[in-house]
């Protein structure tokens, strides 16, 4: 039987970074991705035609650079270079208006004040509440001891600003939007807010807006040269590089547990066992089946049953044959475009999708990455990367209610056609730039990547009550399960979604902490001892 240190269960971008740190540490190390290709939702795939690089999840890095994660921090030397369009991201509105996020706190309020003057004022009082915290607050997130980035942030906010800061952690992106008057600044915050699985109304949609936008501000809203599978692959030579050992095409297929320790696994047929630790970078859900609920006390498995996942998604890769022909020019200049005419109506969908319902008129997140990096398409063509969260499982359609629920296979087409009625609404001829498309359903995102189980770009809902210590639940204790040598470094554990590798960076550091603490404890026991010993000699000369 293989024998390994640490054997990490998923290939995607957290088991990368696990693996990294584990055999940095000097550990044996075997990592076993189910697909064929590393990467999970880290991939980039000609998905439409020859020379059209699409990103099939990940595509913008807002939170890379200021973030002390493997993938900010280590990557460089293997290749990763991110690139940036001329605007870090824009909004369009009726009447071939649109506010920019601009790379300065006056080009954005500049751009607001051109839609509503005044507007501009609350911008800047905002960024100058909040701009230079947000760092630390990302930071506090991606680190297991996040105490010292914490008090940065109080110490920059001081008492009343720091209770300002705690209500809109706790506010709804709807309530931090009515600094503004005009409905398109509000709609403009509610955009960013919308990448996340939850309505605006809901609590922490408001930090999350303004983490996006104020850091996409400082530093850009990137992409990745070549595609975010370069990220990836500078993972994957680095884990190489450090004595990983990579299996594609293996899924494991159980996680084996004795008497409450995780001991291997098995996949393909074939055990391997683990001295130290087994790692699931891997949704939360999939690691309790595959090392069987019997092994988990009633209270952290209840956790789990409780622990709700995000909306599906539903996701397009276009091949165009032009620029997107939007008609503000600001959008054909932003590598992020978030269409949703008013506050209300990117609610509404939200709360369609939530009710399992197709949403009749879907807010859209875009991405334009040919803008920033032209090896995405053949000279002169351009891609365009978008989703629309959507129920897992449709029950029914709010742009035709009196439709009966069809499944995937026959909304699939006049959903990607509502889509596109979208963008064409604030492009005129878009469609006639259409030269290919893909549309990926929750199902088929599912079948890409077992790790999007009902098209759950993020693990588990973003909702607040699951962030921190409730990610994925009390039990599960930062990064470590209750069984022992068993850690969970999927998105499901803090920090969460994003192709950052925090998740499995930390689960690695705490397998690695827990490991050494038995020998620090048996030194300093050791240490106390001699000291005692030689105590007593003294007292007995
Ligand atoms: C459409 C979309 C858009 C997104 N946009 C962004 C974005 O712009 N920016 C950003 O930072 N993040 C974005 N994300 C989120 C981000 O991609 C994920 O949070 C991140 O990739 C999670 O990494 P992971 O390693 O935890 O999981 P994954 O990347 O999902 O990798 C999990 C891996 O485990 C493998 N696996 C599953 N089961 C098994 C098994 N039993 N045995 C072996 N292997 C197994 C899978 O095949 C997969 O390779 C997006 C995701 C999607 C899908």
């Amino acid at each position: 039987m293989a024998d390994f240190d640490a054997i990490v269960c998923g290939g995607g971008s957290n088991g990368l970074a696990a693996a990294i740190r584990l055999a940095e540490a000097g550990w044996s190390v075997c990592l076993l991705e189910a697909n064929d290709d590393l990467g999970g939702a880290a991939r980039t795939i000609e998905s439409t035609l020859p020379g059209f690089r699409h990103d099939f999840g990940a595509a913008f890095f807002p939170l890379v650079a200021p973030s002390p994660s493997i993938v900010g921090q280590d990557l460089a030397p293997y290749g990763v270079r991110f690139v940036h369009a001329p605007l870090p991201a824009a909004h369009p509105f009726p009447g071939n208006q649109a506010i920019a996020l601009g790379r300065s706190a006056a080009e954005t309020a500049a751009s607001i004040d051109k839609v509503h003057l005044g507007d501009g004022a609350a911008w800047f009082a905002l960024d100058e509440a909040f701009g230079a915290v947000m760092k630390h607050f990302l930071r506090a997130q991606m680190q297991r001891w996040p105490l010292q980035e914490l008090a940065k942030v109080i110490g920059r906010l001081r008492i009343s600003g720091g209770l300002e800061f705690a209500r809109i952690v706790v506010s709804g992106v709807n309530a931090v939007a009515d600094r503004f008057e005009s409905d398109q600044a509000k709609a403009f915050l509610t955009g960013p807010a919308m990448h996340a699985d939850l309505q605006p109304e809901e609590p922490g949609t408001g930090v999350y807006a303004l983490l996006l936008t104020m850091l996409g501000q400082r530093h850009g809203m990137p992409v990745v040269e070549g595609g975010t599978g370069m990220i990836t692959a500078g993972l994957a030579a680095k884990a190489r590089e450090d004595g990983v050992e990579i299996v594609t095409g293996r899924r494991v297929d159980r996680i084996v547990v004795e008497r409450g320790r995780a001991v291997g696994v098995e996949a393909g047929g074939e055990a391997l066992s683990a001295r130290r630790a087994v790692i699931g970078a891997l949704e939360v859900g999939a690691l309790v089946r595959l090392a069987g609920p019997e092994s988990f006390p009633p209270r952290a498995l209840a956790e789990i049953r409780y622990f709700r996942p995000g909306l599906g998604t539903f996701k397009v890769d276009w091949a165009l044959d032009g620029q997107v022909p939007w008609a503000a020019e600001e959008c054909r200049r932003a590598g992020v475009v978030h269409v949703g005419d008013t506050p209300t109506e990117m609610s509404r969908s939200a709360w369609e999708a939530a009710h399992g319902l197709l949403p009749a008129k879907p807010t859209l997140i875009l991405g334009q990455q040919s803008l920033a990096d032209p090896s995405r398409a053949p000279a002169g063509k351009h891609t365009l990367w978008g989703y629309a969260h959507v129920p897992a499982s449709p029950t029914g359609d709010a742009g035709r209610p009196r439709a009966r629920a069809a499944g995937w296979d026959r909304s699939a087409e006049p959903f990607l056609d509502r889509m596109e009625a979208g963008i064409e609404a604030h492009a005129p001829g878009f469609r006639d730039h259409i030269l290919a498309r893909r549309a990926w359903t929750p199902a088929d995102l599912e079948g890409a990547d077992a790790s999007l189980a009902g098209g759950d770009i993020q693990a588990g809902s973003f909702a607040i009550d699951q962030q921190l210590f409730f990610r994925p639940g009390p039990s599960w204790w930062r990064w470590g399960t209750p069984v022992k040598g068993l850690y969970l470094a999927g998105a499901s554990a803090p920090p969460g979604a994003g192709v950052h590798g925090a998740c499995g960076d930390l689960a690695a550091r705490q397998a690695l902490a827990d490991h050494d603490r038995p020998r620090l404890l048996a030194l300093a026991g050791a240490g106390a001892l001699g000291v005692g010993a030689l105590a007593a000699r003294r007292r007995r000369r």
